[in-house]
């Protein structure tokens, strides 16, 4: 395995720029094969490293896939002597401490398949430029810590009328041969990761939004003719956003238009740049008749993470790419209170903690782990991680729990003010959040430095005599690659008491029934007082720390908890607990050869959570859904698929089949057959009626067949239609099924996100997405490998959603994951690298798929010269370094 280019960069390394930019110039000359890409940029020594009487040191541009034409320095050419190209950038020799540089490059956007840089999506030109990308466009210092006012001329045939850039539009002309030229220019200092570029022959929507000041925003959403009709949900969930952020945070936006483009080709969500947003397709848009609730909902939540960006991310942003949670986790903690303000707030809760558990805290015990605040990497594509992400909010939201609201807005607030217009770090985050508030965060700092997930272990005792209840916690993290020595963090858990009839019970003098508890040794008691009787904890409440939690909690004790408890979220995660003990008492079993006992305990405590018609139906559908085949599998170290894949089968059907009156009476209840609407209230009661629905299917009573076809043929919506063809695919006769699958598809072949959905649906079917249908799927004609929207619906669909067939005894799952990785490496090195992450858990499985796995992974490497992206994922997996 070889990679001339592979080197790892460390944060120790760090220094500051040689050279700022003030402004940057940029004209296009649209071409796909050989656009012309002219840089205007006005330089000067850097004076906080500038020292007297010295050698000005070279100017380092980077630079990757560019054709060179011409370097000046202030209207003079440069002779070759004064520059060299080197692998990864230019380097100059400089003779003075300002100067303006220009410099003439060719690239082709048409030939980028790695969709970084400038490229082509269906015919409309545009950028992804976060994190390395701009160097695929031009020679610059692409590090976020240059920031520059950028103004950008792009010049087209008048074949692609709309043309963008950041910031206001300043200019638009015809040339005299008759091609559009249109410049615009960003008034705010942005490093080049935010660039962006859009020109096409594009449709828009336009509405507009008045700023608490009282300024008005003009709000444009770009999209292909096609899709015009999609787009209004996105422009509500933007204006609720720019609204919210008004209120949360104190936060106005501050061009005169922000605009969003929807692009098929993209390799990631959607990115913030300055102004005009490009998001993935799928991201953006949406209407009832093809986008499912659950679509809505990542699209408002992903419209508004990108706007919140405009101010953490854009005018406050990353020093190094090490800091990369300064604006990833904070953003991702503030889309999710956003979201949890617009729909149900325990619900929203629930599906980012299984996030957690189920994938990022793989990745914390697995080749790849890191800490928030990564030490090094060779690829920072690579570092784009559920980590930073999800766990780097995690971070954020414990100093949110640790201050509360008031003190955590006053931290934002001196953060915002004292780092505007700023490259910063995450020490600068904490130490605003220490200083608004004389606040003490310094054992907490090691949640940025320290990787692995943490394990609580909690032991109480109580004295009857004294009416004394104490709570004894234990601490450690396990070592992760590099970091063996764990010291104990500050970790807030949120807990409370529950006397025997369910009531809480006062925790101390001034009454309150629930407190954060500061655990910051390795063990560390916590005594109430004045307790009568023998209180039931109910423990980590809300997750308030991304831990594994261990108490010895009895069944009784667990159903008790999911009927009683105050905090939603301990309810449900009260009865996820049940399931996961009934399931791995079901895996006991079956790894001992015995017959599977009915899981009884868990359907008394299912019956319970149906007939509770005051509960949420969205909160009902997540207490119902059994714990995913991947969440069972980070239960232990030595995984047995076949084992998961079994009882997780025939809980499911012991538990259809003793519900199945109660599933079809709440089902009956909820078919209301309402005109559709993404409000949080009818999105809770169709997912609780598509629970039923499929739980009815399982029982495997034809009856109940008949309501899924009725509810498909009826196709009022796109949840209720996918939900219903989901269940007839997986528990209907295979022949109806085709014909089910073929309907739908020659209803929707038009539309490129439903025929998304209808591949992923067969791609991740337990039933239907074997080996040989998923390479059917890859040579449908709607399949395209160089669209990663496609190649997660089919590949990553089977890969990382198909637990029972892609972990088929043969190993023929693996072998083929193997080979699509290889091949895309050498379309698109980032989504090969996020592929092969299935691959990267071989330690985790039992003897036989842990050599299968292995022998795989170990073919990539052997397949010839890697990315730097997958070599990087590559060898670390395979541990050699
Ligand atoms: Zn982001």
């Amino acid at each position: 395995m070889k990679d001339s280019q592979a080197r790892t960069i460390y944060l120790k390394d760090y220094q500051a720029p040689d050279y700022l930019v003030d402004r940057t110039d940029l004209t296009f000359d649209l071409d796909p094969h050989a656009t012309l890409v002219t840089s205007r940029l006005k330089v000067r020594r850097n004076p906080a490293v500038a020292r007297a009487e010295e050698t000005l040191p070279p100017l380092w541009l980077d630079g990757s896939d560019l054709e060179l034409l011409s370097v000046s320095v202030d209207g003079e050419l440069l002779p070759a002597q004064r520059y060299q190209e080197k692998p990864g950038g230019l380097a100059l020799s400089v003779d003075r401490a300002a100067f303006e540089l220009e410099v003439q490059t060719r690239i082709a956007p048409e030939a980028n398949t790695s969709l970084e840089g400038l490229y082509l999506s269906n015919g409309m030109y545009c950028t992804q430029c976060e994190a390395e990308g701009f160097r695929k466009i031009t020679f610059y210092p692409d590090r976020p810590d240059v920031m520059s006012i950028f103004t950008t001329t792009i010049v087209a045939p008048a074949t692609y009328p709309v043309l963008l850039s950041n910031g206001n539009r300043i200019d638009s002309t015809t040339t005299e041969d008759g091609r559009l030229r249109v410049t615009w220019e960003d008034p705010f200092a942005k490093p080049s990761y935010l660039f962006a570029l859009v020109a096409g022959d594009l449709q828009h929507v336009e509405d507009h939004f008045t700023t608490c000041s009282g300024r008005t925003v003009k709000l444009q959403l770009f999209t292909e003719a096609r899709n015009i009709g999609k787009c209004a949900h996105a422009m509500a969930s933007l204006k609720h956003a720019m609204r919210w952020d008004e209120e949360v945070y104190g936060r106005e936006y501050d061009l005169d238009i922000f605009m969003i483009v929807a692009v098929d080709h993209f390799n990631m969500g959607a990115m913030e740049n300055k102004g005009l947003n490009i998001f993935n397709s799928a991201c953006v848009l949406a209407s009832p008749e093809t986008a499912t609730d659950a679509a809505f909902q990542r699209i408002e939540a992903i419209v508004a993470h990108e706007y919140f960006h405009n101010w953490s991310g854009n005018r406050v942003t990353c020093r190094d790419w090490f800091q990369l949670s300064l604006k990833e986790g904070f953003t991702v903690f503030r889309d999710a209170e956003f979201s949890a303000d617009m729909n149900s707030r325990a619900v929203k809760r629930i599906e980012d903690v299984i996030l957690l558990r189920t994938s990022q805290f793989a990745e914390d015990a697995g080749p790849m782990s890191h800490p928030v605040r990564p030490d090094s990497y060779m690829e920072i594509s690579n570092f784009y991680t559920l980590t930073v992400y999800e766990k780097g909010a995690e971070v954020v939201r414990m100093i949110h729990t640790l201050l509360g609201e008031e003190a955590f807005r006053r931290g934002s607030d001196l953060y915002f003010e004292r780092h505007d217009g700023c490259a910063v770090t995450c020490e600068d985050f904490v130490v605003a959040m220490e200083d608004a508030n004389s606040a003490d965060l310094k054992q907490f700092r090691r949640w940025y430095s320290q990787a692995g997930t943490p394990v609580l272990e909690v032991t109480d005792a109580y004295s009857e005599a004294n009416g004394e209840y104490s709570l004894t916690i234990r601490q450690h993290t396990p070592a992760t690659p590099g970091q063996n020595d764990k010291l104990p963090l500050h970790i807030p858990v949120k807990i409370g008491l529950l006397d025997e009839s369910g009531s809480p019970l006062p925790l101390d003098a001034s009454g309150r029934e629930e407190m954060v508890l500061h655990l910051t040794e390795a063990e560390q008691t916590f005594t109430f007082n004045g307790i009568a009787s023998r209180p039931l904890p109910s423990l980590l409440r809300g997750f308030s720390a991304p831990v594994k939690l261990r108490y010895g909690y009895s069944s009784a004790q667990l159903q008790f908890l999911m009927r009683h408890d105050s905090d939603p979220f301990n309810r449900w995660d009260a009865c996820q607990r049940l399931a996961l003990d009934s399931l791995c008492k079901l895996q006991q079993q079956y790894r001992a050869g015995a017959a599977l006992e009915s899981p009884d305990t868990l359907i008394e405590g299912f019956a319970a959570v149906l007939d509770d018609v005051t509960l949420d139906p969205a909160l009902v559908a997540k207490m119902l859904s059994l714990p995913s085949a991947q969440e069972l599998a980070e239960q232990e170290g030595d995984i047995d698929a076949a084992a998961i894949i079994a009882v997780r089968v025939f809980a499911r059907d012991a538990i259809a089949k003793a519900l199945e009156a109660r599933f079809l009476a709440r089902y009956r209840a909820l078919d209301r057959r309402k005109p559709y609407t993404p409000a949080a209230e009818d999105i809770a009661e169709r997912s609780l009626k598509n629970t039923c629905l499929t739980y009815l299917c399982a029982a495997g009573n034809a009856d109940s067949l008949t309501l899924a076809k009725t509810q498909f043929e009826r196709g009022e919506n796109m949840t209720d239609t996918a939900a219903a063809l989901a269940a007839l695919v997986e528990f209907g006769p295979e022949e109806q099924s085709e014909n089910f699958l073929e309907t739908f598809y020659q209803q929707w072949q038009q539309d490129t996100q439903v025929v998304e959905t209808w591949f992923g649906l067969q791609s991740g079917s337990a039933k239907f997405g074997a080996l040989e249908r998923v390479q059917k799927l890859m040579s449908h004609p709607a399949f395209d490998v160089k669209n990663p929207n496609k190649v997660r619906a089919v590949v990553a669909g089977f890969a990382m959603r198909n637990f029972t067939q892609f972990h088929r005894e043969d190993g023929s799952g693996y072998n083929f994951l193997a080979d699509q990785v290889i091949a895309l490496d050498k379309l698109n090195p980032q989504i090969a690298a996020r592929l092969v992450t299935p691959l990267t858990r071989w330690r985790k499985y039992r003897a036989e798929e842990s050599g299968q796995i292995r022998v795989a992974l170990q073919r990539i490497s052997d397949s010839g010269k890697l990315s730097s992206d997958l070599y990087e994922v590559v060898s670390k997996s395979l541990g050699q370094d």
